[in-house]
Parts: structure tokens; C-alpha cells; sequence
């Protein structure tokens, strides 16, 4: 018997607009964009924010070409939501067919996102004419309460408060349930429900992280956001098991969502920040849900034998401190050997020796975990660490 495996992969985190700021490299710039493979080979893609350029570059049709279908379903017709669409190459290949699900907005009326992708398009927006978008292209309307099936799966949308309105989506596949509720802003009692609908006992509940609770309560109010800390509760409250912080603040620095990773975690157990190029397993034998990160170091590297002393905290939440040796080292990470298996996304105090003009010095470093992977020696883990400070 297999057991039935999904894979989400974030393609896009960021909200509003995307940014370019060094600052944000190690979150991501690109806006909203994810991509579901249920177990069925069924293709979803989640918005497309500009995320949605780098899913069409590594392109590949899914199920390996035999089921080739593509559901993309958008939530609201903001900037940050729609900006990829022109960019997405599998638009411009004759075979390719995709279905694209949203809503009809008040302020387009029918074929709402079909009058999106002429007015992205139109002149003199954009160099290239419609004609030459050459895929295969399908639109459903669908509304807040629906629910329908594709393929094995499940999916129902509910309205979320956010101006124009948002759809929030909730894929139940046979693997787990995924539950998408990007920007929405508590405070509506009805709306409120419907995100706790959306997310109830889901195994991936990513909801809008954009503002502080200070912000949220104070000057952002009003701006369509949620926080961490509403986040947090809703997931304790319908006992979603993993919560993942969604939709960054354009202004919020790699630091400051640590911060904000750091205060959720101290709220409810299984918190991860999206971060461009995720990927989360659900299903996996053991794990039901299990987090992979890219290789984000594109600077330079060098082999190197550092004896070092590391801090972290484990994947139980237990400190832990350990001598190992620095192996490989940038000026922007490490790779380290460790018999601990420290949590992704959590806080390592590295300090290596180096031997100095007066005697052995100590370098200490602040690093943050952005990969594991086996290790290279027997009961070790290889750990990828970016350095903040
Ligand atoms: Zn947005
Ligand atoms: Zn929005």
C-alpha cells in the first residue's frame, strides 16, 4: 500500500508588493504564489503574485504530462495577488490548459478574472498582446460557501473580511488538509467563523501574518491584515496542527520576522514562516508534516575544519549546546555537522575558534537554521545556518 503524499510549495510570501531589499532576501520578496501536488497528480496553484514567474521557469507538467491539469484558484483581485499572471510562461504553450477559479467582483461583474487578464494585458500596460497567450484557458466562477471536488480532492471556499473581499480556500486531500486564508483581518463576527470553518483541524492552516498585534490594533486597523498572535489562537481554537505565518509586511526585515516567528511559537507549538521555496510534505510516513527549505547561500563558500561550540534549541523545544566542527563557511552561513537536531527556523549561537597572533580566539556568531539534511557522518545532521550577527 503507498500512503498518499502532498506537497506544498511556497512559490511567493510576500505581501502587497514585492520587494527587492537585501534585508528580505532570506523570506523572500516575491507576493503570494503557492503550488499544491495532491496525491492524485492534481496540480492547484494558490494566487498569482509574482511568485508565479519562478513556478512557470521551472515548470513541468504535472503527473509527468499524463493528468496535465492545472487548477489555479485566486483569492481577490489585488495587485499583489494578480501581478504574476502575465509572467507565467505555461500561458504562452499551445498544449497547456488550465482551470482558474475566483469570484465575481461587484466592481468588474461577470467574467470578473478573465477582465483581469485583458486589463493586465491591455495597452499600454503591457508589451505583448493577449492573442499571443496561446494555453488553453477555463473560468469558474465560484462563490463564498462553495464546495466542489477535483479529483480526489475537496475544495470549499468562504468569504474573508478584506475590502473588495477574499475568497479563503480549503483543499482536504488525501494526505491532509491545507487550509489557504491569506489577507482577512479578524473582527467580523460572520467572516471570523468562516476563517475557523476554513481551518478547522487542517494540517497546514497559512494565514495572514502581515502586521503586529500592536499594529493591528492601532494604526494598521481597518488595512484588511491579520497577526501572528490571531493566527495563533484561531489554530489553538480549531485545533489546526501547523500554522504558518503568511503574507510579510513589505517592510518587515528578515529580522523582524524572526521576531514575529519567535512570539508565535511562544503562543502555539507548530509555527513556521512561510519562506519563498518551503516545501512541506503532508502524509510522509512518521512525520505527518515535514518542512524543507531551499539552499539559500549563493555566496562564496570555502571548506573549512572551525572547532566550534553551538547553542540551540531542538526539535523538541529542549536547549541544547554541542562541540562539533565548522565544516564549509561563507560570509553569509556555515554548514554544520551536529549529533542535536536543532528546529528549522530556530535561533544557533555558533562560536568557532581561530587560531590568532596571541593565542586561540573565539568568533561568535548569531545564526539562524534555514536547512537540514542528512549528515555526512553516522547519527549527524548537516545543519545550514545564515548568520544574522
Ligand atoms: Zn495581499
Ligand atoms: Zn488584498
Amino acid at each position: 500500500m503507498t500512503v498518499p503524499i502532498a506537497k506544498l510549495s511556497f512559490w511567493g510570501v510576500r505581501g502587497s508588493t514585492p520587494t527587492v531589499d537585501p534585508a528580505t532576501w532570506r523570506y523572500g520578496g516575491n507576493t503570494p504564489c503557492l503550488e499544491l501536488i495532491a496525491p492524485d497528480g492534481t496540480q492547484f496553484i494558490l494566487d498569482c503574485g509574482t511568485g508565479l514567474r519562478m513556478l512557470g521557469s521551472r515548470w513541468a507538467a504535472p503527473n509527468g504530462g499524463k493528468v496535465p491539469e492545472t487548477h489555479i484558484m485566486v483569492t481577490h483581485y489585488h495587485w499583489d495577488h494578480i501581478q504574476g499572471i502575465p509572467f507565467f510562461s505555461p500561458l504562452y504553450v499551445q498544449n497547456n490548459e488550465f482551470h482558474f477559479y475566483s469570484f465575481r467582483s461587484k466592481y468588474l461583474g461577470r467574467d470578473s478574472l478573465k477582465q483581469v487578464f485583458e486589463a493586465q494585458m491591455a495597452l499600454p500596460y503591457f508589451p505583448v498582446d493577449m492573442s499571443a497567450m496561446n494555453a488553453k484557458r477555463k473560468f469558474k466562477e465560484v462563490d463564498g460557501g462553495d464546495s466542489f471536488t477535483v479529483g480526489e480532492n475537496k475544495i470549499t471556499a468562504r468569504w474573508l473580511n478584506h475590502p473588495q473581499g477574499c475568497l479563503g480556500f480549503r483543499i482536504e486531500t488525501p494526505a491532509g488538509t491545507v487550509a489557504y486564508a491569506t489577507d482577512n483581518e479578524p473582527g467580523d463576527a460572520k467572516l471570523d467563523e468562516n476563517l475557523r470553518e476554513l481551518a478547522a483541524g487542517a494540517d497546514i492552516f497559512i494565514n495572514d501574518a502581515q502586521f503586529t498585534p500592536e499594529q493591528l490594533e492601532t494604526t494598521r486597523k481597518g488595512w484588511g491584515h491579520s497577526s501572528w498572535l490571531e493566527g495563533a489562537r484561531v489554530a489553538r481554537q480549531v485545533e489546526a496542527k501547523t500554522l504558518v505565518l503568511f503574507h510579510h509586511d513589505p517592510d518587515s526585515t528578515d529580522r523582524m520576522v524572526d521576531t514575529i516567528l519567535r512570539q508565535a511559537r511562544e503562543e502555539f507549538d507548530s509555527v513556521f514562516a512561510a519562506s519563498e521555496g518551503m516545501v512541506i510534505t503532508l502524509g510522509a510516513p512518521g512525520d505527518n508534516v515535514q518542512a524543507h527549505m531551499p539552499g539559500t547561500r549563493t555566496a562564496l563558500r570555502r571548506e573549512a575544519q572551525f572547532q566550534a561550540k553551538v547553542c540551540g534549541v531542538t526539535e523538541g523545544g529542549k536547549d541544547f549546546e554541542e562541540a562539533t566542527v565548522v565544516r564549509d563557511i561563507s560570509l553569509q552561513g556555515a554548514l554544520i555537522s551536529l549529533k542535536h537536531l536543532p528546529r528549522l527556523q530556530s535561533e544557533l549561537q555558533v562560536t568557532m575558534e581561530a587560531p590568532g597572533v596571541d593565542g586561540v580566539q573565539s568568533m561568535h556568531l548569531r545564526g539562524y537554521v534555514v536547512r537540514i539534511d542528512a549528515g555526512a557522518e553516522k547519527g549527524h545532521v548537516a545543519v545550514g545556518v545564515v548568520f544574522t550577527d
